[in-house]
């Protein structure tokens, strides 16, 4: 297989982690969990023989589960408890009028670097959620932790950066960290290749219990505008189709790098931007420093999103676009849209969370900053 995966940004080289995933599933002693990424399931296209934007989940799945993973789950169910910590820390801001500056999403690395580079100051403003895929990790290393196996955890991701992100301290119990290895879309590609699966053929399957519950709202993280949109399902009080369906026309699909939508909350304005692109972000922290008012910022470091991560197979702009549908029809086909509604998030709230929500869900990437 290949030896090095180069970063989108050119400044590292990213180790392929393929080989070390396969000793491990071969490895008797070891239960292997594996969590996909939302924007994965629409970039396999062309190299595994499908269309652009293609929804190919279940194939993935049928895929995984034949070349020996033990457990294979979403990581849009982590979305969801994001959107469920999320929307909970954005609401307690405006109750508690702290919302002078806005909170900034924390789900891509790549974004939470750069602000801890070179907007430091902006880092109590960033959401203490971790990532949909670490908060995931969290829950599934918990469930599985009287298994008389290894664990191992495996997070099949859109982009590099989540390889850094799994890495760091804040992310590790007793020396361990909670996503073990994390597999680019193309590591993936190889790795299906490798195994002579046929993809294209495969018949789809589902994912496993006991997190086989995901909501629509979890799966257009993958895109930008995708982590507002499922925000605001959550906040907004009109949970019917109409409302959820204008809520898609409030400005913040589509691909533009800068997108801006308002909706209400109460008797109360909230203002939104979505940006995606880091020259983007930075342009739009400029604006808000010389006064421009935002409740929420949401900030991708990919243009369009995770749909087109520097670990997916690289693509154009019509293509791109393509992915994003094909993550919108995915939301279509769910038949429950708002993360609240996942009858599964009750039982974890009431179970593993009980008393823990921070411990397993949070990280304070402020104050490490001020402790150094
Ligand atoms: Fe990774 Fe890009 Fe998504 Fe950020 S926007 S999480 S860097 S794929």
């Amino acid at each position: 297989g290949q030896c090095a995966l180069a970063c989108p940004t050119g400044a590292i080289v990213v180790k392929d982690d393929t080989r070390k995933v396969w000793k491990e599933i071969y490895d008797k002693n070891t239960r292997v969990s594996v969590q996909i990424a939302p924007a994965v399931r629409v970039a396999l296209g062309k190299e595994l023989g499908l269309n652009d934007g293609e929804n190919a989940i279940g194939k993935i799945v049928a895929a995984l589960r034949r070349m020996g993973f033990d457990d294979i789950f979403d990581t849009s169910t982590g979305a969801d408890l994001t959107v469920l910590e999320e929307s909970a820390e954005l609401l307690k801001r405006i109750k508690e009028g702290k919302n002078d500056m806005p909170l900034f999403t924390s789900c891509c690395p790549a974004w939470v670097n750069y602000c801890e580079k070179f907007y430091p100051e902006l880092l109590p403003h960033v959401s203490t959620c971790r990532s949909p895929m670490q908060m995931f990790a969290s829950i599934i290393k918990e469930e599985y932790s009287t298994s008389s196996k290894r664990l191992v955890h495996v997070a099949v991701m859109p982009c590099t950066a989540k390889k850094f992100e799994a890495a760091r301290e804040e992310f590790k119990v007793n020396g361990v960290s909670n996503v073990d290895y994390v597999l680019t879309t193309q590591e993936l590609i190889q790795m299906i290749k490798e195994s002579g699966i046929v993809f294209s053929e495969l018949e789809p399957e589902a994912i496993d219990m006991p997190f086989g519950t995901y909501t629509g709202a979890g799966v257009i993280f993958g895109v930008t505008g995708g982590v507002t949109e499922a925000v605001l399902r959550r906040v907004v009080s009109d949970k019917s189709p109409t409302s959820f369906r204008s809520l898609a026309y409030t400005g913040v699909r589509g691909m533009k790098g800068v997108k801006e939508a308002s909706v209400m909350y109460g008797d109360r304005k909230l203002r939104i931007a979505v940006v995606s692109g880091l020259k983007n972000a930075s342009d739009l922290i400029e604006r808000i420093k010389s006064g421009e008012h935002y409740d929420l910022v949401e900030v991708m470091a990919c243009p369009g999103g995770c749909i087109n991560g520097g670990g997916q197979p690289f693509v154009q702009s019509e293509e791109r676009e393509k992915r994003g549908k094909g993550l919108y029809s995915a939301d279509k086909l769910c038949n429950i849209k708002s993360s609240e509604e996942n009858p599964l998030m009750m039982t974890l709230y009431k179970g593993i969370l009980k008393g823990r929500v921070h411990e397993l869900l949070h990280v304070d990437y402020a104050s490490k900053k001020e402790a150094k």
